[in-house]
């Protein structure tokens, strides 16, 4: 252990107990500071205190994946570490890793003395796409797991394909025993099995009820063996379907673990597991079927039993703002993160398939964190609910671009279009009644705003700072 490893600990660890008492847990600046005095001590941390480690990593469904994950693997009894505050760069894991030292290693009184305990954890981190390369090499994972891989933020990263490219990269060098647990109805995540020598579990969506017959924006996938575009038997949301390429024979793999029956409720999701049996979801969308599938996954890789399995699932609570009911002055408002075409669509599908005449305030922020650029809002389907809508409100900085875009939608005339998110919430409590629901979609750093602004107006009843 060289004495530079030593220091990023105390320091690290120093700085992981000073943010914890100053109120700003779950900052990525304890691994940030380890960091720069020892680069390579998430690798060392790793060796000495992780037994396996799984990556999630992919555009959307990272973190709700992780969480349920994370409930599935504490049924179990195992010990998790989780970097479950959302920052998923390498200091965001290893900051996740100081934090719990503490609970890894101590000392125990006995009849004979202390002694030093340490114990093995699992490893669960969500890695940024960009971010992967470097996390494999740090944490040498038994499983990582492909959600999907949506355009995203593309001022950050440029084309997919770079994406793909550096995924294929770090599948190169991933030991032959790491199993790749990947989404079968996304073409981009399969084409990765190629990359890989060793195992691949599939997961699916075997359901044809829930395909999506809207014409939906398909964010179009060529097939990097021939070039030619995909075709498609069923699509369900954007590019994700029952795919084939027609010239070369690429098809969509037969799914290891697979969703029947699904059945969308407003605030849970039902279906089915073969070999798993009925899963019911604490929370609402598609997206969520496709994220429990990719948990179900990697538990049953790790050979967890059916009934661990459900217990887990059963516990689970919706991840931090991805969506959360909020009763606010009699309200009910529903707040969604949306950050891209992709997820800000499948919110819409959600809404038009479960309310008729949905009053809707979209805050559109161009944070450093939310992407500078927020052209993405005219990829996104907003058409869908056009002659639907009954009410709608613009919010964040950049209010006057969803009011434009409402307009060309042919959304009704918002009620109004403010900056403040504050002047938001008293605007809606203007314009509607008590017992009303109010959908409310925001980007992240307006997510930020809204609840602090809900906090100081004393509605304390959401998970994001009743949480630890
Ligand atoms: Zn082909």
């Amino acid at each position: 252990m060289s004495p530079r490893f030593v220091v990023a600990v105390f320091i690290g660890s120093l700085v992981a107990i000073t943010c914890r008492w100053s109120g700003r847990g779950g900052t990525a600046l304890p691994g940030l500071v380890a960091e720069r005095i020892a680069p390579n001590f998430v690798e060392i941390l790793t060796n000495l205190f992780v037994s396996e480690a799984i990556l999630i990593t992919g555009t959307n469904g990272k973190t709700t994946t992780a969480r349920i994950l994370s409930s599935i693997f504490e049924e179990s009894g195992s010990l998790v570490v989780h970097n479950r505050e959302g920052s998923n760069l390498m200091r965001g894991i290893g900051s996740a890793l100081l934090s719990s030292i503490p609970k890894l290693w101590g000392t125990s009184r006995t009849s004979n003395g202390f002694h030093i305990k340490s114990h093995k954890a699992i490893a669960l981190m969500e890695v940024d796409e960009a971010v992967l390369p470097y996390a494999v090499s740090a944490l040498k994972p038994k499983a990582i797991v492909f959600t999907n891989l949506f355009r995203d933020q593309l001022d950050r990263y440029g084309e997919i394909e770079h994406i793909t490219n550096l995924w294929c990269q770090a599948i190169d060098k991933l030991p032959s025993d790491t199993i790749l647990v990947l989404n079968a109805d996304d073409p981009s995540i399969s084409e990765l099995s190629f990359s890989h020598q060793g195992p691949v579990h599939w997961y699916g969506i075997e359901d044809p009820s829930i395909a999506n017959s809207h014409d939906a924006p398909v964010d179009a996938r060529w097939c990097s063996n021939c070039e030619n575009p995909f075709l498609y038997e069923l699509t369900i949301s954007s590019h994700l379907g029952w795919w084939r390429c027609e010239s070369c024979g690429r098809v969509r793999s037969q799914p290891d673990t697979c969703a029947l029956n699904i059945r969308i409720g407003p605030e849970q999701a039902y279906f089915f597991v073969p070999e798993q049996g009925p899963v019911d979801l604490p929370f609402s969308g598609t997206y969520n079927v496709f994220n429990a599938l990719a948990a179900i996954s990697v538990a049953r890789t790790f050979a967890l039993s059916s009934e661990i399995i459900r217990a887990g699932i059963g516990k689970v609570k919706s991840a931090f703002g991805r969506q959360e009911l909020i009763n606010y002055q009699g309200r009910r408002l529903h707040i969604f993160l949306t950050k891209n075409p992709a997820g800000a669509n499948e919110v819409l599908n959600f809404i038009a398939s479960t309310t008729e005449s949905p009053s809707i305030a979209i805050i559109l922020n161009d944070g450093i964190a939310d992407g500078r650029d927020v052209s993405w809002i005219w990829d996104v389907d907003y058409e869908r609910l056009s002659g639907i809508v009954q009410r709608c409100w613009a919010s964040g900085n950049r209010a006057s671009d969803m009011a434009l875009r409402f307009h060309y939608a042919e959304w009704p005339n918002p009620e109004a279009t403010i900056p403040q998110v504050g002047k938001l919430l008293d605007q809606i409590s203007e314009d509607t009644l008590p017992d009303e629901e109010i959908y409310l979609l925001s980007t992240y750093t307006a997510l930020l705003e809204l609840y602090s602004e809900l906090k100081r107006r004393g509605v304390t009843n959401t998970s994001w700072w009743s949480k630890s």
